[in-house]
């Protein structure tokens, strides 16, 4: 198991960009690291490889601390965005490259072997014989993981790897790296901002926010219970539409609708409402179409995805999203009356916090 305590980063220029961190990673899992731009996943996974020192904390390996070791020794596999291929080299020489330096250096033709299997594995074996400059940014992709795994590393480290991909093979890609890192058996961090990607990938999410841990789950978890107000907009697509309410006991009140208190679930309140006012969050596929639905509003424009198509609409003043089944005739200028399915929604205290 890999075990962060406390880990804590200030850069030379005073700039705190991690603030305690803790997580607890067990063997074979795959887990990603994700967050905004500048949100301290990349300064994690640094610190994980060797690359840079913590200021403060401990990172264990199956109880001991990895913190001074040298990065060639600390059982390592990564895999950056710009995956440094070397381009002289052929994608089966590039594979075998780390096997054949250094002191447990084997024999070539050893080395052949045991890359075949990685080579398999990756989907590479016909291109083994051409130059990184020769293959698809796909390819050079699975040379690089292919590369990273032939050490048979305890941990394989993924820095946005597939961030040079098209969309579509994006697609494709993580599902293979899954299925890849699943068949070795290797504990992967994975780094990602792309919330779906790590929806899609990741057996755990920490969703990190200015160097701290939002939330550490499951992915269903992070889409179904988001601990706070910064989980609940930054996982799902399209984003969560927020509102602000009074409250006016036994009231929720806002300018076009309100919600009976008695309408919501007792057991999922985790607080009382003691405060003034407080934020309603709704996930756009949370809205339902209901000619009896109390909240009347005029669809100003459609977007087509495919499956489901998203409605805009002005509610409370504010620009809002509603997504629906694509087959259905509704046009802009429409008025639609909706509902919101109470067991649904989520209510966060001004700070932020989850109470209901
Ligand atoms: P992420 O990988 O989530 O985009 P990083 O871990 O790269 O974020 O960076 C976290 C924060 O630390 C950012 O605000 C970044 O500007 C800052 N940072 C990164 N490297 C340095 C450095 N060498 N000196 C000062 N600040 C840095």
């Amino acid at each position: 198991m890999i075990k962060i305590s406390n880990l804590n980063k200030v850069y030379d220029n005073g700039y705190e960009a991690l603030k305690s961190i803790n997580l607890d990673i067990k063997d074979g899992a795959l887990v990603t690291l994700l967050g905004p731009s500048g949100c301290g996943k990349s300064t994690i996974l640094n610190i994980i490889a060797g690359i840079l020192d913590p200021s403060a904390g401990d990172i264990s390996f199956d109880g001991d601390s990895i913190i001074g070791k040298h990065p060639k020794d600390r059982d390592i596999g990564m895999v950056f965005q710009n995956y440094a291929l070397y381009p002289h080299m052929s994608v089966l020489e590039n594979i075998i490259f780390p096997l054949t330096v250094g002191e447990k250096k084997i024999k070539k033709d050893e080395a052949i072997k045991i890359a075949q299997k990685y080579m398999d594995l990756t989907y590479i074996g016909d291109i083994k014989d051409k130059k990184p400059s020769q293959i698809s940014g796909g390819q050079q992709q699975r040379v690089a993981i292919a590369r990273a795994l032939i050490q048979n590393p305890k941990t394989l480290l993924l820095d946005e790897p597939l961030s040079n991909l098209d969309a579509r093979l994006r697609l494709s890609i993580r599902e293979e790296i899954r299925n890849i890192v699943k068949e070795v058996g290797v504990t992967t961090i994975f780094v990602t901002h792309d919330q779906e990607e790590a929806l899609s990938i990741s057996d755990y999410i920490a969703l990190m926010d200015e160097g701290v841990i939002q939330q550490y789950d499951i992915p269903q978890n992070l889409y179904l219970e988001p601990a706070n107000l910064f989980v609940a907009k930054f996982i799902g697509n399209p984003i969560i539409n927020i509102y602000e309410l009074e409250n006016a006991n036994p009231m929720l009140r806002t300018k076009d609708f309100s919600i009976g208190l008695d309408e919501l679930l007792s057991t999922r309140f985790k607080d009382d409402l003691k405060d003034k006012s407080y934020l309603l969050g709704i996930r756009p596929e949370h809205f339902i179409l209901d000619d009896n639905g109390r909240i009347k509003v005029e669809v100003s424009s459609i977007e087509m995805i495919g499956r489901y198509m998203i409605l805009h609409f002005d509610l409370n003043n504010q620009a809002s999203r509603m997504v629906v089944d694509s087959k259905l005739a509704i046009k802009p200028g429409d008025l639609i009356n909706i509902d919101l399915n109470y067991e649904a929604i989520y209510l966060f205290d001004q700070d932020g916090k989850r109470v209901y």
